[in-house]
Parts: C-alpha cells; structure tokens; sequence
C-alpha cells in the first residue's frame, strides 16, 4: 500500500505563559518527536490517555497547529512548506469529525446552510446543484431530507454525529481525522457511527486516524495502531499484533483495562498505578517508568528508542533486546 500522510519527527511544544526574563520558559512537551506513517485507505488507530498528545497530532496533520519541529507530508508534499492560499486549496482533502459534533456545528444555522458551506468555499458542486448534493449527503449519512430545515439542537447526540460526518465527506476528502467519533455517546449508537464510518471509507476510498483513548474502540476500525504516552510512540503496529502480542508495557497496561472475553486470550494483566506524570515536568529515560511494574535500573536513565521488533512492529522498551542493543 502506498503511503497517504508522513509524519517526520514531529514535535509540539506550548510554552507556560508565566516566563518572563528571569525565569526560563518551561515548556509543556505535547508531541515530541514522532514518526509514522499512514497509508491510504487504511485505518490508523492512535491510543493513549488524556495528555498523550493524541488530538494534537492529529491537529498538526489538519496544519490546525503549526509544529515546534518536524514535517508532515501528505502525497509527498511538505504542508507546511505551503503559503495559506496553497494550503487552502489542500484543505478540502482533509477533514475532521470532532468528539463532539456541535463544535463543528454552529447553532444559529439550519443544517441545509451548514452543509452548503463547504460546498460553496471548496467549489465542490455548481450552485444550482447544492439544494440536491445536501440532500445526497444527508442520505448517505442515515438523516431524511426533511432534516435539512433543522437547527442543530434539534438532533439527538448521535444524529448530530451523523452531520458532522456528512460536513466532513461533503468536500470529498482523502483523509479525515476521527477525534474519538463515538465517546460522547452512548454505547448502543456507538457501533452504527462506527459502521456508518467503516461504510463509507470503503464507499469513497477514505484514510482515517482513528483517535482514541483506550484499545477497545479502535480494536474493531484499526488496520495499524499506535500507543502513545507522554508525547512520545511506545509501540506501533498492526492492530492484531498490538493484541495478540503486544511488547511494551504500557499497551498491556491498555489492553488490561479491556480484558477480552475469550478465555483462550491470555494477555498479561497490568494494572496502571497512578496518574499520566505532567508534560511540562516528564520522568527521565523512559517515560512510562513511574508507572511501569517491569522497571530496571537503565529506565530512568537512558530513553528507550522505538525499534523495529519484527516487520511493521516497533516498541519503546528496555525489555526488547532489539531496543538494548540499540544502546550499546
Ligand atoms: Fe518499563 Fe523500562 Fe520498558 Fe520503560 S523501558 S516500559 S520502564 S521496562
Ligand atoms: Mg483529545
């Protein structure tokens, strides 16, 4: 498969607004230093707790955020390299479906006005047309045409998802940007967003990165996986690898949390002790090492590089040799 989006040591550091002369700028280390890539039509999963630096990767990819350091390629070119007005035109090829659709909502416009703005910016079809292309849209998404003349508020959770959905395909993407699609809502809708999702990537040929805080979710969407902790990779790999035979510790500390029903898998169980540390103040060497039942003398002095373990598997930790040897 070729490769959609390439991301090259991508770093995001916000700085404290406190500094001032005397005291040095502290820095809270969002993304830093990560690299993957994705690959068309697939679906990537990108884990990990509140903090991680999930969304604002996925954000730096939209160029939502510029980046501290790092590149981002989408079909070989640099985004952010681009003028604004280049840029724009790139725009309608990536989208976004927020956690909560009424971000993407505003609530003084029917859905007919919301779904015609796309529509008209991108040039996506002829104006006489867009009456008709709303109403393709709101089918394809599950919502009846009389839908049109509604405000937001008017929906429930998951048919407000289904808008923001058909906002995002409405410009014809390549890539869209799923920021944990299904948590607000309950989890009886959640599986018909996901297939709704699923369905339509096959339909219109879709690359997703699927943002999520724990596997479960992204178990069932996932081609590949990432893990990430603290800013940083921790494992990547393909979604049945991640599972069956995960190697870092802070995936099996995910996966625990989700124990799988099938008493044949047997996962090592791992149960996480305390709080993600602070960003602005992260453990030294391994990053995961206040929390890590398997800690060695080496963790909290020397970082751990992600390394490939087998094809397409990449881990962070100590406990591979593929990882010691980088080191030595
Ligand atoms: Fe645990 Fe050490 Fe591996 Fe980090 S490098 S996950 S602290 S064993
Ligand atoms: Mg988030």
């Amino acid at each position: 498969k070729e490769t959609l989006i390439k991301v090259e040591n991508l770093k995001k550091y916000f700085p404290m607004n406190k500094s001032n002369i005397l005291t040095h700028t502290q820095n809270v280390k969002a993304v830093d230093g990560i690299s993957f890539d994705i690959l068309k039509g697939e679906t990537f999963g990108l884990v990990g707790e509140s903090g991680s630096g999930k969304s604002t990767t996925g954000h730096l990819i939209l160029r939502l955020l510029n980046p501290t350091d790092g590149k981002v390629y989408v079909e070989d070119k640099d985004i952010y390299q681009h003028s604004d007005r280049k840029f724009r035109k790139m725009r309608k090829d990536l989208q976004i479906i927020f956690q909560d659709a009424s971000w993407a909502l505003d609530p003084k416009m029917i859905i007919e006005d919301i779904l015609t703005e796309p529509l008209r910016i991108h040039k996506i079809v002829p104006r006489f047309e867009t009456e008709k292309e709303v109403k393709r849209l709101l089918d394809i998404v599950g919502l009846s045409k009389n839908d049109a003349k509604k405000f937001p508020h008017e929906f429930s959770g998951g048919q407000r998802q289904r808008i923001g959905i058909a906002k995002a395909i409405s410009t014809r993407p390549k890539f869209i940007l799923c920021d944990e699609p299904v948590s607000a809502l309950d989890v009886s809708i959640q599986s018909k967003i996901l297939n709704l999702l699923t369905d339509l990537q096959r339909e219109y040929d879709l690359t997703y990165l699927f943002i999520a805080h724990g596997l479960n979710v992204v178990k069932h969407v996932s081609d590949r996986v990432g893990v990430m902790y603290l800013g940083k990779i921790m494992e990547i790999g393909n979604v049945n690898t991640i599972y069956n035979d995960p190697k870092h510790p802070y995936t099996k500390a995910l996966i625990s949390a989700f124990p799988d029903p099938n008493p044949e898998v047997k996962n090592e169980r791992i149960v996480l002790k305390g709080e993600i540390p602070s960003p602005i103040n992260p453990p030294k060497g391994c990053l995961f090492h206040t929390r890590c039942p398997y800690k060695m003398d080496i963790c909290d002095k020397v970082i751990p590089q992600l390394t490939d373990i087998n094809e397409g598997h990449k881990s962070a930790c100590f406990l591979n040799e593929e990882v010691m040897a980088k080191i030595e």
